[in-house]
């Protein structure tokens, strides 16, 4: 008989959290079949609790730049430990990771910690209306940005009609107060502005999207966004919690060479521990309480282990900038090989890629915007899943997701990975 540990407790876990799970896409509902319940991991790989092994191309949703608990990390967090793990007052960890960001992303001129991406973003659109006086934000479609209920919105019809809630419990005061624009088409942008002239606080936007899969921007249409934006005294907000030291030290502003005027991280940023940040220009900083009257607060906000994880990663980061070059090879040879499949199977599926995230989109189109990803048959997407999963390869349980890859897959993992593409692609083509 053949243990199925993590069936078992996929049903006990249905009895007590909804859905088994603690954030839905890790129910596998878009791709179908249960979820595996993971035990450890190392490095590139994570093994279930059954003992499978899977290359991992998930990395925690984006944490993992170094893979699974690098040794770096585990001894860092090993000594946080010995002196307790929380203390709600001020540690000397905050003002060193503080100062370390402001110099590795240098529109970042002050930084407030949370605990999420998602109380970050929703932080800094408080920031945002506060300091500006206005209401309304700008977002794109397709674009994630945590789950705050004025970020759960999706376009009416025409991106100039009003946004309508995507979540009952998001009310339509919320729904009212986001306007929703083309992501890569600046008129969508300029419409909005005219419509809505001097209401708007903030746009907000992933500078590389990849929570519509991985969608890559325009270098003139951010170009435009930021002249725009200090134009009109529009706050521009890079959400970069997936993109921030992912793609460079300073992130995605640093390869465009723009500066928003505020910037939002996460993930990487934690290491793998529950951590958020907002922060910028300092005029807008200093609003933030208890310097300025906007609120803004957190009891376990800069937490000491979350912290040396932080300071841990992003240091290692300062001391060894080649990861990146490595990280643009390790991806570009996954990428070649992909193509490569492809050819032979006289597919030419969309492979959007830029550094360490990518993503296949099961349609031959060019991928640019929201639109033209869900051209994707996602059904399709679902059979490819199971397909490399069953050969060790653990990729994103959703298509619109983006594939990571870590400064620890060995070109072994890669050359694994190429051939389970090949095989899976082959069987449901
Ligand atoms: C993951 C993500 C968020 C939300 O972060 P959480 O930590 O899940 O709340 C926000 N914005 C972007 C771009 C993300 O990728």
């Amino acid at each position: 008989m053949t243990i199925k540990h993590s069936e078992d407790l996929f049903n006990e876990a249905q009895k007590y959290i909804p859905g088994g799970v603690n954030s839905p896409v890790r129910a596998f509902k878009s791709v179908g079949g249960n979820p595996i319940f993971i035990s450890k991991g190392s490095g590139s790989k994570m093994i279930d609790v059954d003992g499978n092994e899977y290359i991992d191309y998930i990395g925690s949703w984006g944490p993992h730049l170094f893979g699974h608990n690098p040794q770096f990390l585990k001894s860092v967090l090993v000594q946080t430990i010995e002196n307790s793990t929380s203390f709600g007052a001020p540690t000397e960890i905050e003002v060193k990771l503080a100062k370390l960001i402001t110099e590795l992303v240098p529109s970042v001129e002050m930084i407030r910690m949370v605990n999420s991406g998602t109380e970050a973003t929703m932080s800094a659109i408080r920031a945002a209306r506060g300091f500006t006086g206005r209401e309304k934000f700008i977002k794109f479609e397709g674009c994630y940005h945590g789950h705050a209920d004025y970020f759960l919105i999706k376009a009416g019809s025409g991106a100039l009609t009003l946004g309508v809630p995507t979540s009952p419990g998001v009310t339509k005061g919320n729904a009212a107060d986001t306007l929703m624009a083309d992501y890569n088409d600046i008129n969508s942008v300029k419409e909005l502005i005219t419509k809505n002239k001097n209401e708007i606080a903030a746009i907000i936007i992933e500078p590389i999207a990849g929570n519509m899969g991985v969608v890559i921007p325009d270098k003139n249409f951010l170009n435009e966004l930021r002249e725009i934006c200090s134009e009109e005294k529009i706050i521009l907000i890079f959400d970069e919690v997936m993109t921030g030291f992912r793609l460079a030290k300073g992130g995605a502003q640093e390869i465009f060479g723009i500066n928003p005027d505020l910037t939002t991280f996460g993930k990487i940023i934690g290491a793998g521990l529950p951590v958020g940040a907002f922060g910028g220009r300092k005029d807008i900083m200093k609003m933030i309480a208890p310097v300025g009257p906007i609120y803004q607060a957190g009891t376990l906000s800069g937490n000491p282990l979350a912290m040396s994880a932080g300071y841990s990663a992003l240091s290692y980061i300062k001391n060894h900038p080649e990861i990146y070059n490595q990280l643009e090879e390790k991806s570009s040879y996954l990428e070649k090989g992909f193509k490569e499949n492809l050819k032979q199977l006289n597919k030419y599926f969309a492979m959007n890629r830029i550094g360490s995230m990518m993503c296949m989109f099961f349609t031959e189109e060019p991928v640019y915007n929201f639109k033209s990803a869900v051209k994707s048959d996602t059904n399709l997407y679902g059979k490819y899943f199971h397909e490399m999963l069953k050969r060790g390869i653990y990729l994103a349980p959703a298509q619109y997701e983006a594939l990571f890859v870590s400064t620890a897959h060995s070109y072994d993992d890669l050359d694994k990975t190429i051939k389970a593409h090949y095989e899976s692609l082959k069987s449901i083509i």
